[in-house]
């Protein structure tokens, strides 16, 4: 059988299938052994009843005016039946009466709800036994964090899910997975982007993968295709082989760092690494890439039980340090970006009612002290060590900024910014910072365009919605001309401009960014190829000009009418 869907991040694996539904979580849960005592899992059993009524109440806020009030009354009725007397007595005398643990026990309670609604009558109570293996399911994750990052992968898994959060993508990636199936996945969310950085062939859009994909399945993931293969057959499989030696030998292991970033006309450039971990930063010496345009370190919290102290952080930050090599390499240090669906499983950040409009990024850190100390105070050790920039995240006014600037000299200990260790940079994401440009650049040492949420907030088109994926488009002529004006700004100020969202990993745009003025460009590990040799092929002479003209264009349309047209590289 072969599913179709939509990829994430090409490539091509075989492997067997790790179906993460709730049944294979049921299943996990049932062999969870008891803690000291009956009374110790009834206290888990109903902190965990309060956790997931908490957020089922987040869902249907988050939901509400988006989707149909019956779809959002479906939450309201899993918060009914956990507060149901009868259903919470049934798993409490299964705690009390079988000596289990409080997992074992909401596990068989509802396996056999499950399985009792399924042999019903009656429709509608036949069509509620879904709904009782999702409230088992919330259920599961409430009582142990988070289930998922429990998960034990064997060799060669294909991970299938519904969706997945970045915590536990990261997880999975840890483990080794070699590709992911989900049912659903926004192609410009941080669970696409890490994927795309840690190179998992991952597809997205299989509507009821969990349902069609059975646990332990042989199949092929041709995610450059899109496509799911179950149970192929001894050609499909031989055909795999060569495509997966054909790919080796294009792209041999050792083929040594690649060469600078110049262009046709002997131009050069800054070609710089998106990274989240240490495994990424070795590809710095590895690709001879210039250095890291962003290092995204929320991810270095997602896999772990706690918030990080000091010396975690910094270790941390040394690991990824050297696996970068030269200590004169550019390194740019994002402060942590929690918030919206970026927050780690363990996290006690406040549920925000509207996620991307909500207390994240910057805002979050000058509230939270206990993050924001910790981690400014390793980022100055490693800085005494080596060549860095400190960025911070979603930065909005200039307020904020001067707000966050004494704070680092607070936390380094230092009376003035200028003795501080590192230098500062700002992310541009927020439309109002990126309209104050001219006030803000005096006050930094460099900026860092992010327009995966420049265009987001600009355009109003949530990055992670797929009903709204065609309005969240950075070529907007409003996009583009804000952009070339922060381009002139950098200019005249003299100081360094990177440019790291998405867009910039797509080689058919960097004649572009090019155009546009940029020379800093900041790219996943899976796009640094592609975009350098795109960069090879340019020239800048040839291009000359072209801004003028795109910017005057009016619409989307029109702007790739004129780079399908003019700037093929
Ligand atoms: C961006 O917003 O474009 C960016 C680079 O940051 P992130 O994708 O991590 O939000
Ligand atoms: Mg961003």
């Amino acid at each position: 059988m072969i599913l179709q869907g939509k990829t994430i991040t090409p490539g091509i694996a075989r492997g067997v299938t790790h179906v993460v539904d709730a049944r294979a979580i049921l299943a996990t849960a049932m062999s969870v052994p008891p803690g000291e005592s009956p009374q110790s899992e009834l206290e888990r059993l109903h902190a965990a009843i309060g956790r997931a009524c908490v957020q089922l109440d987040r869902l249907q806020r988050q939901l509400m005016g988006r989707v149909a009030a019956t779809d959002v009354a479906i939450f309201e009725s899993h918060a009914g039946l956990l507060r149901d007397s009868q259903f919470v007595s049934r798993i409490e005398n299964e705690i009390h009466a079988q000596s289990v643990s409080a997992e074992a026990a909401v596990s068989r309670v509802v396996t056999d709800l499950h399985a009792t609604f399924l042999v019903n009558k009656v429709s509608l109570v036949r069509d509620k036994a879904a709904d009782i293996l999702d409230i088992g399911r919330r259920l599961l994750q409430c009582l142990n964090a988070a289930p998922l990052h429990d998960v034990e992968l064997g060799p060669d898994s294909v991970v299938v899910a519904a969706s997945l959060t970045p915590s536990e993508l990261v997880h999975f990636a840890h483990q080794g997975v070699v590709a992911i199936v989900t049912e659903t996945c926004g192609l410009k969310s941080h669970t696409a982007i890490l994927a795309r950085g840690f190179s998992i062939p991952m597809v997205t859009g299989v509507a009821t993968a969990c349902e069609t994909i059975a646990n332990q399945a042989e199949v092929i993931v041709d995610a450059t295709g899109g496509r799911i293969i179950i149970g192929p057959d001894d050609a499909t499989k031989q055909t795999f082989d060569v495509l997966v030696k054909k790919k080796q030998a294009d792209e041999p292991e050792d083929s040594g760092p690649l060469p600078p970033p110049v262009t046709h006309d002997g131009v050069t450039l800054r070609l710089l690494l998106n990274i989240s971990d240490r495994i990424e930063a070795a590809a710095v010496p590895q690709l001879g890439a210039n250095g890291v345009g962003l290092f995204r370190t929320e991810f270095l919290y997602m896999d772990r039980p706690w918030w990080p102290t000091e010396d975690e952080s910094y270790v941390a930050l040394r690991e990824v340090s050297d696996a970068m090599g030269d200590p004169a390499t550019d390194l740019n240090v994002r402060l942590v970006d929690f918030g919206a669906e970026k927050c780690p499983a363990y996290s006690d950040i406040p549920v925000n009612r509207n996620p991307s409009l909500g207390l994240r990024g910057i805002r979050l850190l000058l509230q939270r002290e206990d993050i924001f100390k910790p981690q400014v105070r390793a980022i100055a050790r490693l800085a005494r060590e080596r060549k860095l920039t400190l960025l911070i995240p979603m930065l909005d006014t200039l307020d904020t900024l001067d707000a966050t600037i004494e704070k680092l000299c607070q936390f380094v200990g230092v009376p003035q910014r200028e003795q501080l260790p590192f230098k500062i940079g700002t992310m541009i994401e927020v439309p109002s910072a990126a309209i104050l440009i001219d006030d803000l650049l005096p006050r930094v040492d460099a900026v860092a365009v992010g327009l995966n949420d420049l265009t987001q907030y600009l355009l109003a088109a949530d990055r992670d919605d797929e009903l709204v994926e065609r309005y969240h488009d950075p070529l907007q002529p409003v996009v583009l001309r804000l952009l070339k004006r922060i381009v002139e700004a950098a200019e005249t100020h003299c100081k360094p401009l990177t440019i790291c969202g998405e867009l910039a990993g797509d080689p058919k745009l960097t004649g572009l960014l090019l155009a546009l003025g940029i020379r800093r460009l900041s790219v996943s590990r899976s796009s640094y190829a592609a975009v350098l040799s795109a960069i090879h092929r340019l020239s800048l002479r040839s291009i000359d000009g072209a801004a003028d003209e795109i910017l005057s264009l009016s619409t989307g349309a029109a702007v790739r009418r004129f780079i399908a047209e003019h700037m093929g590289s």
